[in-house]
């Protein structure tokens, strides 16, 4: 039943609607004096109350999508914090927690080797993901969203075991660009030199949704959502952060009205086609309220 959601998105998103998401989690476990070192993940299971209602904060201010709290949630990734023995748990509560807000739900898989790739032989890559997939299908996700890459061969092995673990739902695959998490800088390349170009060259016929999260700051939203459009028609995602982090680790140096203006400004580029829009790190819930008022009345410009 679960899987027909996915779909209706899907079609949405190629009759060419705007589509609103969630942010994300870490402002608001920071704010709650939780350890995030260990990834936000592990909190679906040691908080799972305040997972939920982030969901259903979202859903509140006009979300219409659920990015579930499984980032970072592969067994590889998950093992750097000795969480491994909980990968079921910690994906399954994911799932659960964001059903709770009422919307279709994202499976969330971020990528776990990124620069690292070339150290790992392609098939454990694979199975890495494929594990992780396979938990979120049997939770029944609606959409399957690989996100942060950085390397095409990473990429590559995530998207083969999407296809295979998850075969009834869609994918979208979502790039970061510019030099570092913190870049200031924007770049049409990844961190490991992979260009949007060939980016689109190599995915745009293999995912349901192609598009970019974090890294980059959200004023270059719309000179990348541009050269997206250059290039491609598909539904894409635009998910930047709130820039950097300030000092306190809670609010950003993007505050949420001047985050609205930078996706209102994006989605001007966009020319009418599906998108995703959602934020990255330090998006939370009134980031997302500024965004759909946007979305919903043009700001002045
Ligand atoms: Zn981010």
């Amino acid at each position: 039943m679960s899987r027909n959601k996915g779909k209706e998105i899907l079609e949405r998103l190629r009759k060419g609607e705007i589509i609103l998401a969630d942010g994300a989690a870490n402002v608001v476990l920071t704010q709650n004096r939780l350890d995030i070192g260990g990834g936000t993940a592990q909190h679906n299971i040691t908080h799972y109350d305040l997972i939920a209602k982030l969901h259903k904060d979202y859903a509140a201010v006009g979300s219409q999508i659920a990015f579930a709290n499984t980032l970072h949630a592969s067994r590889h990734s998950l093992s750097r914090h000795s969480l491994e023995d909980k990968i079921g748990e910690i994906n399954f509560e994911g799932i659960r927690a964001a059903k709770e807000s009422g919307n279709p739900v994202f499976g969330l898989v971020t990528s776990a080797y990124g620069v690292e790739t070339s150290l790992f032989d392609k098939e454990y890559i694979k199975g890495n993901y494929a594990e992780q997939i396979a938990y979120l299908r049997d939770v029944g996700c609606d959409f399957i969203y690989l996100l942060t890459h950085v390397d095409l061969v990473d990429a590559k092995c995530a998207v083969a075991a999407a296809k295979e673990q998850a075969k009834d739902l869609p994918i979208a695959l979502a790039f970061t660009f510019g030099h570092d998490s913190s870049v200031i800088f924007c770049y049409d390349h990844t961190s490991t030199g992979a260009t949007l170009t060939g980016i689109v060259k190599e995915f745009k016929d293999e995912v349901d949704v192609l598009g970019f999260n974090c890294g980059t700051h959200p004023f270059y939203s719309k000179a990348l959502l541009q050269r997206f459009r250059e290039l491609t028609d598909m539904p894409l995602i635009v998910q930047p952060n709130a820039g950097k982090p300030n000092m306190d680790g809670i609010t950003y140096q993007t505050n949420p009205e001047d985050f609205a203006r930078s996706i209102h400004y994006a989605v001007e580029a966009n020319n009418g086609q599906g998108l995703i829009v959602g934020g990255c790190c330090g998006t939370t819930p009134e980031y997302i309220r500024q965004v759909k008022k946007t979305l919903i009345k043009p700001l002045k410009t």
